[in-house]
């Protein structure tokens, strides 16, 4: 029945309608992750005359929740006539598909291209390091999704190709632009594909369909940044948003940022702490956040991927409201969460509390045990507070005022005998005991009376 359904979720923010022109088509992102702490976010509409990039104004990216949107089609409408390519300021964005597809399950084969400029010699790592970082064993990519996912995907299937050359100098794809580089992704994308093209066939990953993603591992720096989103383009007759990723060698050299990068190709976008700072890399909880901080070493892939947070996990239906205990307005429940990384439980894998300003926490259990997460800060109880329409719509929450970068993560892991509670409705979680694998927590709706007089919201 819900596939009959076609959501709609308009966004108009100052509009004066005198003349309103339209477009339709896909909606891409680009997530450029910096070596030194740059961030961008690119959005792009791919349509059939072809590629604009979408400039939205501040106070409609604070409330677009098009975060989930990448690979969908949409109606993007504008006050200034739709330009064939360019940049174009959009004042109202439609989602014209169903929400429900941002679920990502089942076969997800990835190929590595390994491209290398024409001026550029050195190959940093060989073909079997890329190959090897696809293993299903412990440091390697397919035990690390299907772990993150709890089983719900694989990337069995995927392969690495030797290096080719790419027909031009790094200059041409890494032009410096008003003083600083600037790569052109969409041509590092096509030469690499085309210049890797007689070593694989995108169109069969050896299951009966395409690769699902592609990462592009060049030889020498990009711009600042690693990058990571969708691209739509026809390779061996497959025309479709292809998961891709742009990568430099301080990128593969930590396998944790090849995690984060593949994460945004699944559509994700970042996570965040609490403190403001506007910098999307200091949740030291999320792979989708701090990369490699806090993470497991490993000796030949460096700093591996960590966990993501549930709210991520729930979007792309790696977890299910039957795995997690639901709050209501008036609950007052004691459930035992265990630690995410726990392959099956007969516990809660995570709580979720809804707030009456749409938001919600998600509760979830971390130790320091396994693969990804026996090098996390600490052991407790870490809570998001999300908002579906920020930039980072979940930030961990942490105890006010810290003092430092520690304090702040201690006061992001709750433990045994503290209490977090909650400014918007007055919700409280308790930790009560560490269980075998997890903690026992209460979570409980505090009356509006009580509330009233008793906390500073
Ligand atoms: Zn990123």
């Amino acid at each position: 029945m819900m596939k009959n359904i076609w959501w709609i979720l308009l966004l108009s923010f100052g509009v004066q309608a005198n003349e309103t022109y339209k477009k339709e088509g896909v909606l891409e992102f680009e997530y450029g992750d910096g070596q030194h702490g740059e961030y961008i976010t690119r959005y792009h509409l791919q349509t059939d005359a072809g590629k604009l990039s979408l400039n939205f104004s501040d106070v409609f990216m604070k409330k677009a929740p098009i975060h989930g949107w990448l690979g969908k089609r949409v109606e993007i409408q504008s006050q200034t006539p739709i330009k064939a390519s360019g940049e174009q300021r959009v004042n109202v964005i439609k989602l014209i598909e169903n929400v429900a597809g941002s679920n990502v399950s089942g076969s997800q084969p990835w190929v590595s291209i390994a491209c290398k400029f024409n001026d550029v010699a050195v190959e940093p790592n060989d073909q079997a390091y890329f190959n090897g970082m696809y293993a299903n064993q412990p440091g390697g990519l397919d035990h690390y999704w299907r772990e993150v996912s709890h089983d719900t995907i694989n990337v069995a299937g995927s392969m690495a190709v030797d290096w080719v050359s790419l027909p031009s100098d790094r200059e041409v794809y890494v032009p410096v632009i008003d003083g600083s580089e600037d790569a052109d992704l969409d041509l590092l994308f096509e030469d690499c594909t085309a210049a890797s093209d007689h070593l694989v066939d995108f169109s069969d990953a050896g299951n009966g369909s395409a690769f699902a993603g592609i990462n592009m591992m060049f030889n020498d720096d990009l711009d600042c940044c690693a990058w990571g989103g969708g691209k739509w383009y026809l390779l061996d007759g497959v025309q479709k948003v292809w998961r891709v990723t742009w990568e430099p060698p301080w990128s593969y050299s930590n396998e944790g940022v090849i995690a984060h990068e593949m994460g945004h190709g699944f559509g994700l976008p970042h996570a965040n702490n609490s403190d403001g700072d506007g910098n999307p890399y200091d949740n030291v909880w999320d792979v989708m956040s701090s990369a490699t901080g806090f993470a497991v070493d490993d000796n030949i892939y460096g700093r591996l991927g960590k966990h993501i947070n549930m709210s991520f996990k729930r979007r792309l239906g790696w977890v299910n409201d039957n795995e997690g205990y639901i709050a209501q307005a008036d609950s007052d429940e004691t459930v035992i969460i265990d630690e995410t990384s726990m392959a099956s439980t007969t516990n809660e894998r995570f709580a979720l509390i809804p707030l009456s300003d749409g938001s919600y926490y998600t509760v979830e259990a971390r130790m320091k045990r396994g693969n990804y997460e026996s090098n996390l800060y600490g052991e407790g109880i870490v809570i998001h507070h999300v908002i579906e329409g920020r930039s980072e719509p979940p930030w961990v929450v942490s105890t006010d005022n810290p003092q430092s970068d520690n304090e702040r993560r201690e006061g992001e892991v709750w433990k045994v005998g503290e209490t977090f509670v909650d400014g918007i409705d007055g919700f409280s979680v308790e930790v009560l005991s560490v269980t075998s694998n997890g903690f026992q927590v209460r979570i409980k709706s505090i009356d509006d009376l009580i509330f009233a007089d008793g906390f500073d919201s």
